[in-house]
């Protein structure tokens, strides 16, 4: 059988092959659109049953393969696999574009919701639905209403137009950045100007420029040259060079007016604010809130200014502390912005000395993991063990979660090591969500009688989800007496932490419906709470204790050490906080009050500037012109998603703080109210179940060293 069509149990990885993607997902979007299309012409009035339920099942076979040969596609990548992946993927696209778009099964989607909120709350008929498919229809008919699905013919069209322009723009403003980018090249010749350049530094500029046949070394605007340079090299001209060049790319000020990015970015937010015109909002910063946890552009506006006025004092003191230093120690009469890398490393250095590699000596990989399912069992009552399953490398672990009582919860996969034809990065993803299956409409009661998450009656069998987590973390070296074990760097273990409370949100889910369960349907502004929460506990003493064992001496981590780490932290928070704020803000501002007749996006960046950054930007910069995220990605009107969830998980963790970080009571509140629920209420309501209250941002400026004065 071909294991991409076995949905008996686990994914079968022994027996795939690349050839049997093509066939097995003809069949699966075979099945699905026959599905689809039975359903859309049935005559029987809409229920959850006959609608939902049998999309629901061949949609999730289609995503369950799909994601086990795109998962593959990453960890271990091949020449057949690539190609049968590549080969798929339009059909797969166009097969999710046609559904997203389809009218008769809008049509029944919000009759089967209108329905549910005529009966009476204290009868619920049979067929009544659970909050949680309340919820689940919710997101299906506001993406609908987002994809221009409830538009008249005439403006269908017009939104059509409007969304292919755009794609193409962001494209474009893209290409802009990275061409502008690429084509840079500065060669030095006089060898005094790589003067404070670390060896590895200067032989990669080197081995660039001989690559182009020239003597001398090459820097460019690609990270690992450009970084480098404005951290170390003493010569304050070569880095003036470098950030002028950086700073305008894409811009007027650029190399070549063909990758001028300021009409571009005047036509995407004269778009943008087209297409949410055509669908009846104000601005595209109400469209783009529409699928997340924060309401109003005003609140989020809001958000950012309290953020900015209470971090603003710390970035002052930041930079006067700099600008002393510069003064005092580098005999820099005025910081420039092209100095602001150099001078700061050359006070962090002054400040926090120590080596990441002696850091690393206390992380071995099994006090690690050790120490991370001490923290994760403790708090959340859950049973981590070793288990078997098929893998796709011999490297990978398999783990059950389970509850006290030998429940199986969950099941996850540790694919920990950095290899060969392996996608770089970490990330958490759904091999299997969970979902009640064959439960029938027995709803007996009240809706949210199953417990904790506006389930429905206990009928039919659960579903337990499964989670990829992947992490490029060095391996163990060397063999048999001679093995090493694998040494994570605190990064590393941070990241490790990250994931695992990803991980922990799709597994600890006792959602019964596929569309909000896990991480399903959650706000995009509120996914990074649970992951970011766990990031906290690497910071702990009382942690770091039982997950530290020094590889040679077996020592805990010192304290003196662990000090310092924090410091370093800490180091010039204020300053990163107001540059953070200053983006989301003109990204903010540029999607609600831009005017295309008489606004330019610089002057709009110079207001900004004006009312929070503390340092002084040079007339030349373009920054705008190369802003990515927001001009050509996904994050429009969403920048600011960065600061809003952590502060959701710095206040979460406050909770811990404030009964014992590894408190069992707290911890089971945390899983019942946020983790359980995934995505089957409004993350505010999850959080506010959970701690009482709406999110507040101080513990945030607290844990970064930004403890106001009482
Ligand atoms: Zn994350």
């Amino acid at each position: 059988m071909n294991p991409l069509l076995d949905f008996s149990g686990l994914p079968k990885f022994e027996s795939f092959s690349p050839a049997l993607v093509k066939p097995a997902i003809e069949q699966l979007i075979a099945d699905a659109r026959r599905t689809v299309m039975d359903v859309c012409a049935a005559s029987a009035s809409p229920s959850w049953t006959n609608v939902v339920t049998p999309i629901d099942d061949v949609t999730e076979r289609l995503g369950r393969a799909w994601g086990m040969v795109g998962h593959l596609n990453a960890v271990v990548n091949s020449p057949a696999l690539r190609d049968a992946y590549n080969d798929m993927l339009p059909t797969i696209t166009q097969f999710w574009t046609q559904l997203s778009q389809n009218e008769a099964l809008f049509a029944k989607y919000k009759q089967i919701r209108a329905s549910s909120d005529t009966s009476a709350p204290n009868t619920p008929p049979i067929g009544e639905l659970s909050s949680a498919q309340k919820r689940s229809l919710d997101n299906e008919i506001r993406d609908f209403r987002l994809g221009g699905a409830e538009l008249s013919l005439a403006d269908k069209a017009s939104f059509q137009a409007v969304q292919e322009e755009l794609s193409t723009l962001m494209s474009k403003f893209n290409d802009n950045v990275l061409d502008a980018t690429n084509a840079f090249g500065h060669i030095v010749i006089d060898e005094g100007e790589l003067a404070g350049l670390p060896e590895d530094a200067v032989e990669a500029a080197r081995e660039l420029a001989a690559a182009d046949g020239q003597a001398g070394w090459k820097f460019t605007l690609q990270a690992p040259s450009y970084m480098p340079v404005m951290q170390y090299a003493a010569g304050q001209p070569l880095r003036e060079l470098m950030y002028r060049a950086y700073v305008t790319r894409a811009s007027e000020l650029g190399a070549k007016a063909a990758w001028d990015n300021t009409a571009v970015i005047k036509r995407i937010l004269e778009l943008r604010a087209a297409s949410a015109k055509l669908l009846g909002f104000h601005n595209y910063a109400e469209v783009s809130l529409a699928a997340k946890m924060a309401e109003t552009p005003d609140e989020v506006i809001n958000f950012l200014s309290e953020m900015a006025a209470k971090s603003r004092p710390f970035a002052v003191q930041d930079w006067h502390e700099l600008q002393a230093f510069a003064r005092g120690h580098l005999n820099m009469a005025e910081v420039n912005a092209w100095d602001v890398a150099y001078a700061s490393e050359k006070l962090r250095q002054q400040r926090y000395a120590f080596s990441d590699n002696d850091v690393k000596q206390y992380f071995p990989e099994a006090k690690v993991i050790a120490g991370l399912f001490r923290v994760v069992e403790s708090i959340y009552g859950v049973k981590l063990s070793s288990s078997a399953a098929q893998t796709w490398h011999k490297d990978v672990q398999f783990y059950d979660v389970c509850d006290r009582d030998g429940t199986l919860i969950g099941q996850f996969y540790f694919d920990l090591y950095a290899r060969e034809n392996k996608r770089g990065g970490a990330w958490m993803d759904d091999a299997i969500n969970r979902r009640r299956i064959g439960g029938t409409e027995d709803n007996s009661g009240t809706e949210d009688n199953s417990g904790s998450s506006g389930n429905r009656g206990n009928s039919g069998h659960i579903q337990h989800p499964v989670a990829f987590m992947t992490c490029n973390f060095p391996a163990p070296v060397g063999r048999g007496d001679q093995l090493r074990p694998a040494l994570f760097t605190h990064d590393d273990v941070i990241t490790l932490f990250h994931e695992f409370g990803h991980g922990l949100h799709q597994l600890l889910t006792e959602v019964d419906e596929l569309g909000v369960s896990g991480i399903s349907g959650v706000e995009w502004d509120a996914v990074e709470l649970p992951s970011q929460f766990m990031e906290n506990f690497c910071w702990e003493w009382d942690v770091l204790q039982h997950m530290t064992c020094h590889v040679e001496s077996g020592e805990a981590l010192p304290r003196a050490l662990f000090d310092k780490m924090i410091a370093a932290k800490n180091f010039q928070a204020g300053m990163q906080f107001l540059r953070q704020i200053e983006f989301a803000l003109l990204d903010m501002v540029a999607h609600t009050s831009f005017d295309v007749e008489t606004d330019t996006i610089l002057a709009l960046a110079e207001r900004v500037r004006h009312e929070v950054a503390v340092i002084k930007y040079p007339h030349f910069n373009r920054m705008p012109h190369a802003f990515g995220h927001v001009f050509g990605g996904g994050y429009a009107a969403g920048y600011y998603s960065y600061k809003w969830a952590e502060v959701l998980s710095a206040d979460a963790y406050a909770a811990f703080e404030e009964t014992g970080v590894l408190n069992a009571e707290t911890g089971a509140r945390f899983r019942r109210e946020v983790l359980a629920r995934g995505g089957s209420r409004p993350a505010m309501e999850s959080f506010i179940a959970f701690r009482g209250r709406k999110p507040e941002i101080e513990h945030l400026l607290r844990h970064n060293g930004m403890k106001l004065a009482a």
